[in-house]
């Protein structure tokens, strides 16, 4: 009898959400993670590391375009962005999309990501061919820590806080963005879904709070993560995310958004009661 083949993402061991393989385009090992691409049936090509969804060809712009949009629609003329993680490449493609952005550096601790990325998944990794997108590969970690330029715009695109990924979200690494942001800066980072992974979420936002003044929450749908109802957490040093939002700049930038408009951004701060709970600053 014929063996379909599926990909499994296990959640703790009481949740799997299994997709469909057409088939294996590349697996592989780094010194930090597994990578393996695939092409699924129903959601295009998927990027896995340690056997955890990425990034899905059907579903990717919605994270990517809430991820960039929203902080660089708040800022009122981000000219220098750095990404930390993002090795897809997704998130920096949006960033470029800004006309202001003079320059998007671009820090992935893993060569294996982008390079299996810029070759089965151009969707999200050919922009990183792109003058204005500096790549770095190396730890974000060290690169905050060493690094004397200031950014209008950091976004944190990170993987859950396991192996290298585990200090992105502790404070001394906050510390570090803190000192390499613009007086005006704003960073962004994955914040995890309220559904599974509320502890690490009120733990990001007590992190945040230690050192930022203003930290906020906003929601986004993602098809193939578990639990479907993803965040983001938003510190400002300046501007508020939805009184300081210019609506009238989405319209002026003459760029199209598959996920993002003027009303989902000021939409995804406000956040149902559940995930709210023992949040009271947001
Ligand atoms: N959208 C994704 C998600 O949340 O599932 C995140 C995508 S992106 C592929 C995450 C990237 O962060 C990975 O490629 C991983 O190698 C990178 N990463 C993890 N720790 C890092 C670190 N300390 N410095 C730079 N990049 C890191």
């Amino acid at each position: 009898m014929h063996s379909d083949l599926w990909v499994e993402e296990k959640f703790e061991d009481f949740l799997g959400l299994r997709l469909k393989v057409e088939k294996v385009l590349f697996s592989g090992k780094s010194e930090f993670q597994t990578v393996d691409v695939v092409e699924t049936k129903g959601h295009g090509k998927m990027l896995l590391n340690d056997g955890l969804i990425m990034v899905t060809e059907r579903d990717e712009f919605a994270y990517h375009d809430m991820i960039s949009h929203v902080p660089l629609f708040i800022h009122p003329s981000p000219k220098k962005v750095l990404v930390i993680g993002g090795g897809d490449g997704g998130s920096a493609r949006e960033v470029i999309r800004h006309k202001g952005v003079e320059k998007c550096t671009m820090v992935e601790i893993d060569a294996m990501v982008v390079d299996a990325c810029k070759e089965f998944i151009p969707l999200t990794a050919s922009a990183l061919d792109d003058d204005r997108i500096e790549l770095i590969i190396g730890d974000g970690v060290q690169f905050v820590k060493d690094t004397t330029e200031k950014f209008d715009v950091i976004i944190i695109d990170s993987t859950d806080p396991i192996g290298p990924a585990t200090p992105l979200f502790g404070e001394e690494f906050y510390q570090d963005v803190n000192k390499c942001l613009s007086d005006d800066g704003i960073v962004v980072s994955q914040g995890e879904t309220p559904w599974y992974g509320k502890e690490i979420q009120h733990s990001l936002l007590s992190v945040l709070n230690n050192v930022f003044d203003n930290t906020y929450m906003y929601s986004f749908s993602n098809l193939t993560y578990p639990g479907g109802l993803w965040c983001f957490t938003l510190a400002s040093k300046k501007y508020h995310p939805i009184s300081d939002f210019n609506a009238d700049a989405v319209d002026a930038s003459g760029l199209s958004f598959k996920y993002y408009n003027k009303g989902v951004h000021t939409a995804a701060f406000a956040l149902p009661n559940f995930i709210r709970d023992g949040l009271q600053h947001l």
